[in-house]
Formats: C-alpha cells, structure tokens, sequence
C-alpha cells in the first residue's frame, strides 16, 4: 500500500490504495538523482512506463506489481540522456583519434559515404548496446541513411531522437581540402531526412522522435540551411547540429560567407532553443552572447574535444544562457567519464578554480539533457511524472563507494561498466549486464565484421 510519500511532489502522486498495483516495482533502492538527497531503501513504483510512486519500501506493503527488480545495495539513477552521437563512426574508433581531425576531413580512414544500409545498421547495433551497457538511456544518434540509425533505435527499446546528416558539400573533396558545393548530395540528403521522420517518428512504442540533422556550417551551403530552417519553424522539429567545432570552420565561413558560425545558422533561422549543438568550441565573445540569447542547448562533449586538443567554453555558455547538456559522441559511450572529465578540463581552463561541481555535471547529463529534448518534467530524475527510464549500478563494484552523498562517488570514481540493469519506459532492456531484445554475440559479430572490411578498403584505397 502506497500510503503516504515524502514530499509534496509525491504526495500528489500517491496512488489510492486500491490502485497500489504496478508493471514494475524496483525494490530496495538506494536513489540518486538531481536536485535531491541520496534516499536510502526506497521503492519505486512504474506503471505504463511512468514513474508513479517514490516512498520508503514500507510503504509498499502490500503492493502487488508484475515484475520485481530488487536493487538492494546498489544505486538506482535516472538514465543517462546522451544528446549527441553518431553510432556509425564506432567502426573508426580507435584509430583516428590520433590523426588530428574528424573522420569526414581525414584521407585514409573509412568515409561514412561508403556505409550502405546494412553495414550502418550493423555499426548503430553495436553503438546503442555499447550506449545502453553504460547506462543511456536517451540517446541523440544522427548520421547517413537514418533509416538504418531509426531501425536499430527501434530494436534496442531505448528512446531515441534519430536524425539524417543534411549536407551539400562534397566530403572526397573536403578530404582533399576543397570546398565544393554538390547540390545532389544536398537533396539526397534532405530527402533522406524527410523520409525518416515519415516513416519512424513516433515509432517504437513512441520512443523514437525524429529531428533535422544539418550537419554543419562548413558542410551546408546558406540555400540548403535556410531550406532546414524553414521546415523547421514549420514543424517545430528539434535541430541537431555541430557548431564552431575547429579553427578551420571559422576560417573557411569567414572567407566564404562573411559570417561566424553563430552567425550563419543565426540567419537561417535555426539559432533558438530547439536547437542542440555539439562542441561550441571557437567562440568569440559576440558568438557566446548571441548563443546564449537564442537559449540554444549547447552538447557539450569534453572527452572527444579534449583529446582533440581543444575545449568548449562552457562557463560562459551557460552564464550567456545557454543550456549544457552532455554527450559522448560516439567515443566511449561513458557518461560518468564524460562529467568529470568535463570538471577537470574546466579547472584546467579556469587555471585551478574549482569551477563546477559534481552535482552540477550530473544534471547535465540528466535534466540538462532531457531540458535540450524538449522533456523537462520527463526526463533525467526519479519523481513521479518522470519516465521510467532507470540504471541500476552493481552493488559489489568496489570503486562505487563508500556512498554518503551518491552523486560524489558516481561522477567522481563510477563507470559506465559499472551499469546493471537499465530500464526505458518501464521495461527492462539490460537485466544484469545482457540485453533483453537482442543477442549481444551477433551486434559484436556483425559490428566487427564490417569495421574489418572497411578498414581493408581504407588501406587498398590509401
Ligand atoms: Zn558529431
């Protein structure tokens, strides 16, 4: 019986005795989530995928629930929302990270141009249960032929926002440092992104939402951003995109257009708080302020920008206004590696202050994230209302204690491997370390294949 709850929030949530029967009931959990104390031997009631009931276990005498998942002894935290990756690129990881720049500008690795159907479908398999071993559950992925990104979003049962990569300039080119406008790629592209939001947005139970993937002000022309940003206001989709990620970009749109990045996507009519952008790296103090202004969500990704040498300027992003969310774009899919890197990078830019905090990184990858997907109130804590969207961290992992405030012993020494049991709308997807839908072999099988042939071409073609 739900009797009573803690506080105010869920006191308006508490169910009526006779209606104390849940899908799942997480027993025993010791719960961390943003904004709250660390509350101890909780249970935590979900029906229809919602979080219903958040009360002390006794209170749940009596309860009657269709499945039980006893958390006892480990901690129980909202899923991590990673707002920005490209599961396809996994197939070069581990070996462009010391090359110097992102795989599109870079001769002699695997170009996503060459990824059909099947071979993207095989590489987004391994990237989302890579993403949801570690504890993601929202997951941004957009990237050529979305179709394929959509469908495997779609298997996994985690909540995705799949997009298409909307771009007009030739990427053999750019590999050979020019600039060229390929107005086909262009519609191609687009069409491609079109046809994905017909075909899987809303999709997966509604776990799957689709959004609009320019890829980024280097690579999209002002006619083919200015015909995004029109569909965009008109719909009011969700823009994913990349933004001042290298010095190059900014000296490439200067030259070319006059303008900085901000700038550009600004007269476009893309720059406002449905937009997400990855990186925010070369800013002026005019760009800063005009992000900020627009409320754009900024995806900050301190590990990727940090080994590629550089780093985003997030204090002033979010002092202009900007919302941070995190990500992990695609690197290792480690949330907890990816806030406290982010701490670390930050005092080493703020020469030693102790700029932010490990609360602070933590709802970044929470509600920040859930903030930038448009679900505030839905996204990124554990309170009734919130989806049933759920890690649980093992209970015997050594580096996750002593556990006094929870949050401190997460961002600052927890993994992502230290993941257990992840829950998306109520259902349980990774149940002790395996995935429910789907056999782990065959993705790591499947995956790996693919990345050997594309790194065969790569070298035949070097
Ligand atoms: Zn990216």
């Amino acid at each position: 019986m739900v009797r009573s709850a803690l506080g105010d929030r869920e006191r308006a949530n508490a169910l009526p005795e006779q209606t104390a029967r849940f899908d799942l009931l997480i027993a025993n959990a010791d719960i961390v989530s943003p904004g709250e104390p660390i509350r101890r031997g909780h249970g935590l009631g979900v029906r229809e995928g919602e979080i219903v009931a958040v009360a002390p276990m006794a209170e749940f005498d009596g309860a009657s629930a269709a499945e039980r998942l006893d958390a006892r002894g480990g901690l129980c935290a909202p899923g991590f929302v990673n707002v920005h990756n490209h599961t396809p690129l996994i197939g070069v990881r581990g070996m462009v990270e010391d090359l110097g720049f992102a795989p599109a500008y870079t001769k002699g690795v695997p170009q996503g141009h060459w990824l059909g159907e099947e071979e993207t479908y095989a590489l987004a398999r391994l990237g989302l249960y890579e993403l949801m071993r570690q504890g993601s559950t929202s997951v941004v992925d957009f990237y050529a032929r979305p179709a394929a990104l959509a469908r495997a979003m779609a298997e996994s049962g985690l909540r995705g926002w799949v997009g298409g990569r909307i771009m007009d300039v030739d990427t053999a080119a750019l590999a050979d440092g020019r600039f060229e406008r390929d107005a086909a790629l262009g519609e191609t592209t687009f069409a491609d992104n079109v046809e994905l939001i017909e075909a899987w947005d809303g999709a997966g139970d509604g776990r799957i939402a689709c959004v609009w993937g320019p890829h980024a002000p280097d690579t999209c022309s002002p006619e083919l951003m200015r015909q995004i940003g029109d569909r965009a206001a008109a719909d009011g989709r969700l823009v994913h995109t990349h933004l001042a990620q290298s010095p190059m970009e900014i000296e490439r749109l200067r030259a070319v257009y006059g303008r900085s990045p901000a700038e550009y996507f600004d007269a476009a009519g893309l720059l406002n708080a449905r937009m997400t952008a990855a990186h925010c790296i070369c800013l002026s103090d005019a760009d800063i302020r005009r992000l900020g202004a627009a409320r754009i969500n900024v995806a900050h990704v301190p590990v990727g920008n940090a080994t590629g040498g550089q780093w985003a300027p997030v204090e002033a992003l979010a002092a202009a206004g900007c919302n941070i969310a995190l990500a992990t774009d695609s690197k290792s899919a480690d949330m907890l590696e990816a806030m406290r890197t982010a701490i670390a990078v930050a005092r080493l830019r703020a020469g030693g202050r102790f700029v932010f905090d490990a609360a602070t990184a933590f709802g970044w990858g929470l509600d920040g994230g859930g903030a930038a997907l448009g679900m505030t109130g839905r996204l990124g804590r554990i309170a009734p209302g919130y989806a049933a969207d759920i890690v649980v961290f093992a209970a015997d992992a050594p580096n996750l204690r002593p556990v006094i405030d929870g949050v401190g012993i997460l961002v600052h020494s927890g993994n992502g491997s230290n993941v257990r049991d992840v829950i998306v709308a109520g259902e349980i997807v990774l149940a002790d370390g395996q995935p429910t839908r789907f056999s782990a072999d065959d993705v790591l099988r499947d995956a790996e294949a693919v990345a050997q042939a594309l790194w065969r071409r790569a070298r035949a073609a070097a």
